[in-house]
Parts: C-alpha cells; structure tokens; sequence
C-alpha cells in the first residue's frame, strides 16, 4: 500500500530531468508531495521527466511542473522561486538541491569559464535558493533541505579542483544553514532540516565520461570495474532509487534531529 506521508507539501528538486534527481523527485511525488522539477533537456526529454514523476504520484491533478531555470543564473533562480512561491500557497516544504555538473583535468588546465559555471550550478545555486525558501519553512515549522553533495565535500580527489571546492562549500554552506534553524518547529510539526547526502559512484549520465576514460579498449563494464576498484571498495555502484530512499526518509517527521549531517553512501570510500 502506498503510505502518503507527505500529502500537501511541496517540493523543489533541482536538476531532475535526469539521475539521482529525477529518481528523487518520483519518490517524493510517490510519497504524496506535489513536485517541481527543474533541468535542462529538449523538450522530448523534459516531458518524460514530467510522465515519469506524474506516473509515480498517481497521476494527481496539477502534482508535478517543470520550473525551466539555468541555475548559472541568480535572476532566473529567484524567477523560479516567485512561480514557486505561488504554485505552492506560500513557499516550498521541501527543497532538494541536486543539479551538479563535472569537468576533470588538472587544476592549471581548468578553463576558468568551467570553474565558474561549476561553482555556479553546484554552491551557488543553493545558497540561492536556500536564501528564498527557507524563511517560509520557518513559518510553518517544517522544512527539509537535503543538497546532494558528494564524498567529494569530505575528500578531495585530483582533477577536480572546481568541483571538490564547490562540494566542501555545499558541506559548509549547509551546516551553517543547519545551525541557523535548528530550533525552529518542534517534534511534531517535524522542524527545519538541513543535511547533504555524499555519494561515492552512482550509475547516472555524469560519470559516463570517467567510466569511457577507463575502457582502454575493452567493455563499458571494465571502465566500471575499474573506476569501482580506484576508490569504492564494496566495488558496488549505488543506483539512483537507492539515493532517493534516503532522501525521502529524511523528509519525515522522525527525522527531526538529524541535522547539520554530510551522509556518505559510498561503499566505504571515506572510510578509507
Ligand atoms: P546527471 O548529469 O544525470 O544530472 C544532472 C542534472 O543537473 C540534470 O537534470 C541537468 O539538466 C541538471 N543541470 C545541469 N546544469 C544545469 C543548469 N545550468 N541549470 C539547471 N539544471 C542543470 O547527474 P547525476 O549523477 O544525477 O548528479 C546529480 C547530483 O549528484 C550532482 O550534484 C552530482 O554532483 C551528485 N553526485 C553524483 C555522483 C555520481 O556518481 N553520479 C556522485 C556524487 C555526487
């Protein structure tokens, strides 16, 4: 039976036209909360996002929009923050900040147009639309923010300076955030959340890149053996769905005090 514990919220998951936010935003929505999605994609790919998400809700009337902000963009942020504002009576219940973008060469090759839009997409887009939404959630004495960091916000691997920066800051950003709200609400109105999730290897499009780097001639299955054996030693990938189950457990009630927390889902990579 589905236990629709988050009826009449409202959620934001940035970048889920695709991976982990995508699988994010269909298990909100299969837990009752109305969903905005947010990405870039044509158009054929942005309206099987909204099918896929709609589908998982149930297909309830006026469940699932798609906000078509570029997070590079302050001014389109706080345009999708207002269209939020009103779709959702007074502002968001749930924020999930997902959207991420990569680009691995050595820190003295990094175009700096890529280290600015890394820094833009990944850090900068949540504070922004931290800086909107939270102060509604503060109302209401609920509100979870859950931003998708990385085991790359608790460790630092080469090639990545851009990303690793961005990744350590949504850390920070969040905990400081976590702090600032941390006696709002009470046990049952569930209170106001911040934490990030870290995940190691995820089988989604933006790793596609790394695993190719590794195939040296052989399977897209070698690239995966050998990316899984440079750091994750359960030599597992996580799957989207897997994030996701966690994300939305954070979302309840129960999960009041946890707080301020960077969780790794990482095969013990940060273990290491
Ligand atoms: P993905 O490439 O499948 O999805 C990224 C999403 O971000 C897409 O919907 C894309 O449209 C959106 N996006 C990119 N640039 C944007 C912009 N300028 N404006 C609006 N949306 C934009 O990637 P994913 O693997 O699902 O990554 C999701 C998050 O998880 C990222 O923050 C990533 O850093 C993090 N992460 C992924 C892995 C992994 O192994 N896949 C590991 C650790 C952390």
């Amino acid at each position: 039976m589905r236990e629709s514990f988050l009826h009449g919220r409202t959620a934001l998951v940035t970048g889920s036209t695709s991976g982990i936010g995508l699988a994010i935003a269909k298990a909100l929505a299969a837990a009752g909360a109305r969903v905005a999605i947010n990405g870039l994609g044509t158009d054929e790919q942005i309206a099987a996002a909204i099918a896929e998400v709609d589908a998982a809700g149930g297909a309830r009337p006026d469940s699932v929009r798609h906000f078509g902000a570029d997070l590079r963009e302050h001014a389109e942020i706080e345009a999708m923050m207002s269209g939020l504002a009103e779709w959702s009576n007074g502002g968001i219940d749930i924020l999930v900040n997902n959207a991420g973008i990569q680009h691995a060469v050595p820190l003295h090759e990094m175009p700096v147009h890529k280290w600015n839009d890394i820094i833009a997409v990944n850090l900068s887009s949540a504070f922004h639309t931290m800086r909107i939404a939270m102060p509604a959630m503060a109302c209401r004495g609920y509100g979870r923010v859950i931003n998708i960091a990385s085991v790359h916000g608790l460790v630092a691997s080469k090639d990545k300076a851009p990303y690793v920066a961005s990744k350590f800051g949504v850390v920070g950003l969040s905990k400081v955030a976590a702090l600032e709200y941390a006696a709002l609400g009470n046990r049952d109105s569930g209170g106001v959340t911040v934490n990030c999730i870290c995940p190691g290897w995820v089988e989604t499009p933006l790793i596609e890149p790394q695993i190719e780097a590794r195939m040296q001639g052989g399977s897209r299955e070698d690239g995966v053996r050998a990316l899984l054996a440079e750091k994750q030693p359960s030599l597992r990938m996580t799957l989207p769905d897997e994030i996701a189950t966690l994300a939305v457990f954070l979302c309840r009630r129960e999960a009041h005090n946890i707080t301020g927390t960077a969780i790794p889902v990482d095969g013990g990579w940060t273990a290491q």
